[in-house]
């Protein structure tokens, strides 16, 4: 089947446009690869080859388990590997056991060979704890460009530091006290973020919200991947000025300044696309990013490009938190709608008016509280879909802008 390039409008700022795909196909497409088993599905597909990034802790090993469920891509976590050379006590795992036990990484060039060597011996992959550090992103770049494999997308899971120390000290493996966990963490935040910043660049990463329950993350990163194979681009979702107003104050260059360069900067090749978006992609993207700049400038005039992926984190943790909020609300709801019918019962039994208003006014704010939250949970999803596309793009153009003062 060929598939089609096309564009996800995220609702409701942007309709769809016409010619640029079907919904019908994806919908197809998503049913097909939902009841067929995975290594079927997989069968003849486009091969998956992406990098799943995120702090430790913050569930690359479980979402790589799913996606391998779904897609059938091999599991390549360079942890798990490095372990495994350690118990068989190799030459390699003698090399690295030092630095492993101090929560330090192994050197770029044994990382490399390493991965190089589990690359190569498979199509569709999914890289978990690699690249860790800018050489690594390097070398796995030349690496993937000899080896004519490129990646599909580098999904990153976005857990709050204090989420993941609570995590890592639960699961309880000898490299997780609590010092070493924060040396990671230090690690993480020093080294594997700029190669992170790497792959914004080229518009690879998705970032997924991955601090709430294992289910809500694993729809999200599918979504995520799914979009990715069928060349779709999510556009930006309108971010609440609320959220813009609360985003705190941050140096940086203003989204103003990007809004009047955006087009130079697009013409320049600097703008975050991803290789593979059609000339149409990158033209509604640029549009879109206008559009998405001039409402939150209306919102807050002199708001900086940081402050702006703020406000996007902000209202994607907020959409979640609703999602996840809820069925629970819905089960409320249906609590209080049970006790109302109870008592309405009870007060024409006891012919007592008081007792059956009581319960008609619970079972009516029962009855609404449930019809309320019913769909909630599905459209907050949507939502929070939508925006964390919004926030990448954002990030993707505070990585390609040059700092203010760099300015001519
Ligand atoms: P992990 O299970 O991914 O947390 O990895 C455990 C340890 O293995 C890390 O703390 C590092 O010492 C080492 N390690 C795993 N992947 C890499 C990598 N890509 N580069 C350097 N060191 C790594």
């Amino acid at each position: 089947m060929e598939r089609q390039d096309s564009l996800e409008l995220s609702p409701p700022r942007v309709g769809s446009i016409s010619g640029l795909g079907s919904s019908a196909t994806q919908a197809s497409l998503a049913t097909l690869s939902s009841v067929l088993p995975p290594a079927v599905a997989a069968a003849g597909a486009e091969p998956i080859r992406m990098v799943l990034a995120g702090p430790p802790g913050g569930g690359k090993g479980t979402q790589a388990d799913l996606i391998k469920k779904r897609w059938g891509a091999e599991h390549l976590s360079t942890g798990e590997i490095l372990r495994e050379e350690v118990k068989n006590d190799t030459e390699l795992g003698r090399q690295a056991k030092e630095y492993m036990d101090r929560g330090e990484l192994v050197p770029d060039d044994i990382m490399l060979r390493l991965v190089r060597s589990r690359v190569e011996k498979h199509d569709s992959f999914i890289l978990d704890g690699f690249p860790r550090s800018l050489p690594q992103a390097e070398g796995l770049d030349q690496m993937l460009a000899d080896l004519q494999k490129p990646l599909t997308a580098v999904v990153m899971l976005d857990v709050d530091e204090e989420v993941i120390v609570k995590r890592l000290l639960a699961r309880g493996r000898p490299d997780d006290t609590e010092d070493v966990i924060r040396n990671r963490l230090k690690v993480y935040q020093q080294q594997t973020l700029p190669a992170i910043a790497h792959y914004r660049q080229q518009g690879l990463v998705e970032s997924v919200p991955a601090a709430g329950a294992m289910d809500l993350t694993k729809e999200l990163v599918h979504h995520r991947i799914e979009n990715r194979l069928n060349k779709m681009v999510t556009l930006p979702a309108p971010i609440s000025s609320s959220s813009l107003l609360e985003a705190p104050s941050t140096p940086g260059f203003s989204a103003q300044e990007l809004l009047i360069q955006i087009d130079r900067l697009a013409e320049q090749g600097k703008a975050p696309y991803a290789t593979s978006w059609t000339d149409q992609q990158r033209a509604d993207l640029t549009q879109a990013t206008k559009a998405l700049l001039t409402s939150a400038i209306e919102a807050r005039s002199a708001i900086t490009l940081p402050e702006l992926t703020k406000a996007a984190k902000l209202d994607i943790d907020q959409e979640v938190q609703a999602a996840e909020l809820s069925p629970q609300l819905q089960k409320a709801g249906l609590v209080a709608m049970a006790i109302g019918g109870l008592s309405v019962g009870l007060g024409l039994w006891q012919s007592s008016p008081i007792l059956g208003a009581v319960g008609v006014a619970v079972l009516a704010s029962g009855a609404l509280t449930s019809a309320l939250h019913w769909t909630g949970a599905e459209r907050h999803t949507q939502n929070a879909k939508a925006l964390s596309g919004a926030r990448d793009l954002l990030e993707g153009w505070s990585v390609t802008t040059p700092p203010p003062q760099a300015q001519p």
